[in-house]
């Protein structure tokens, strides 16, 4: 820090700053974790210095050797960690992720036979007409994902991502009564919409979801399945989520981010089927550019550090504290989207307490806990205030926390909700961002948060 320091010491203030503002509060937010320091350090180096542009032993630039080691190193520990036949470790972060795995099934089943059919080896090779044909076909593709108001992920073809303006997109909901996938409604969904892609995997969907079945809907249709396992792949990794809900067997390409429950540096990761591969790998430069060699040295780490029995428990531990999460806010009357959790993560329908998820959210940082607003299925709040908060365990869980800790963490949440009041809006009625949460409870709660 005192090299820092010398240069800009605001810089260094922001980060000891940062360092005490995530100790001193419950980091609940059910992206975020904490990484090792032996992944944290990795990221520190020369790497960073380094281009190197294209794949491992096939670069556009010099002196790529050790960056050869690190990807080889970073990709093969990802293989034998999630058990798959091939790992691409190039991508800067979740959405560079979904991005390659969706340009790799364009190549594979588009681009591909449209060369096939022309006559060419090479897409630079495609006269004009073909050219123009083969672009049309890129844009005229549909993608059927989950849908973002029960949990689904922007990137899997919302307008304001580039996956909605690349893809016509329709989702799939959640049976309103219960909660939970309905199977047989996506397979209908499946049929009638007939996508190229049939997109799973979630931001806020607080159950399993069953692979083994999504993937027969894929087939049944003729789609290429995506599972984007990058909330849940630390529960993977950790053998958490086996058989039919372990999704790298089904899916024909897996994306993942590597720095939420799995505990590795920002990024992102693809695995894919055998016969995606050869369209994976060129993900740089479909759509990356030189890669964060730094970052995929860091990746390198965090996978064999998931590879450890003690990971294994640390994935079990964060299934089991959601649980002990849940059940503590729903012994004290809070009410549970689903009514509980299988995974990492609790959604905490907030209207209960007469206020929004934004009063809830900005309330609890005033305490010391620190989540996200987050909608509830048919949200009447909308997405920007939203009627629920998202609560996660990896983080707590790095931290050491268990059951107990879990259950006097609910027991915080509930009492600030309680204490939270909406106040009158100043274009009248009452304000869905303002709220009244005495002092004494902010502060008593703060001291409280510390000290678990
Ligand atoms: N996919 C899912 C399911 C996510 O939840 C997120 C991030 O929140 C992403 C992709 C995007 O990851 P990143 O922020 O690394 O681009």
């Amino acid at each position: 820090l005192d090299v820092i320091r010398s240069v800009e010491p605001r810089v260094a203030g922001a980060i000891t700053q940062e360092l005490a503002d995530q100790r001193s509060s419950l980091k609940l937010i059910a992206s975020e974790n904490y990484a090792s320091p032996a992944v944290l350090l990795t990221m520190g180096n020369w790497f960073s210095d380094k281009y190197a542009e294209g794949t491992v032993g096939h670069r556009f630039y010099a002196g790529c050797q050790n960056v050869d080691t690190i990807e080889a190193l970073a990709a093969e520990h990802a293989r034998e960690l999630f058990g798959a036949p091939y790992a691409y470790v190039q991508p800067h972060s979740g959405i560079d992720a979904n991005l390659v795995a969706f340009w790799s099934v364009l190549a594979a089943r588009i681009e591909a036979p449209a060369l096939v059919e022309a006559g060419v080896k090479n897409v630079n090779d495609l006269n004009e007409d073909d050219w123009t044909t083969l672009r049309r076909a890129f844009g005229d593709q549909r993608l059927l994902g989950m849908s973002l108001d029960v949990g689904g992920h922007l990137t899997h073809g919302f307008r304001p991502n580039i996956s909605g303006k690349m893809f016509t997109h329709a989702s799939y909901g959640t049976d309103p009564e219960t909660g939970l996938i309905d199977y047989d409604a996506v397979r209908a969904k499946a049929k009638e919409f007939k996508p190229l892609i049939l997109m799973a995997g979630y931001s806020a969907y607080p159950r399993k979801v069953n692979f083994a079945t999504m993937r027969e809907i894929a087939d049944e249709v003729g789609a290429t399945l995506i599972v984007d396992m990058a909330h849940f792949a630390g529960l993977v990794a950790g053998k958490v989520f086996t058989g039919d809900f372990n999704p790298v067997p089904f899916a024909h390409i897996t994306t993942t981010t590597t720095h939420k429950s799995l505990r590795g540096p920002r990024g992102g990761a693809v695995l894919a089927q055998p016969e995606f591969a050869e369209f994976v790998d060129k993900g740089c430069p479909m759509v990356l550019g030189g890669p964060l060699s730094h970052v995929m040295a860091a990746k390198a780490v965090a996978f064999a550090e998931a590879r450890t029995p003690q990971f294994q428990t640390y994935a079990h531990n964060v299934a089991d504290n959601a649980v002990a999460l849940a059940e503590g806010l729903s012994k004290r009357g809070g009410t549970l989207v689903t009514g509980g959790t299988e995974n990492h993560l609790v959604l905490l329908d907030v209207s209960s307490f007469g206020i929004t998820g934004r009063q809830a959210e900005s309330a609890l940082v005033d305490s010391g806990i620190v989540t996200n607003r987050n909608s509830v299925p048919q949200d009447p709040n909308g997405a920007w205030y939203t009627s629920g908060i998202r609560l996660g365990t990896p983080a707590l869980t790095a931290r050491g926390f268990g059951r107990d800790e879990f259950d006097r963490t609910a027991e915080l949440i509930v009492d600030v909700l309680t204490a939270t009041s909406p106040v009158a809006a100043s274009s009248g009625g009452v304000s869905k961002a303002k709220y009244d949460l005495p002092s004494d409870v902010a502060a008593k709660t703060r001291a409280a948060a510390a000290e678990i």
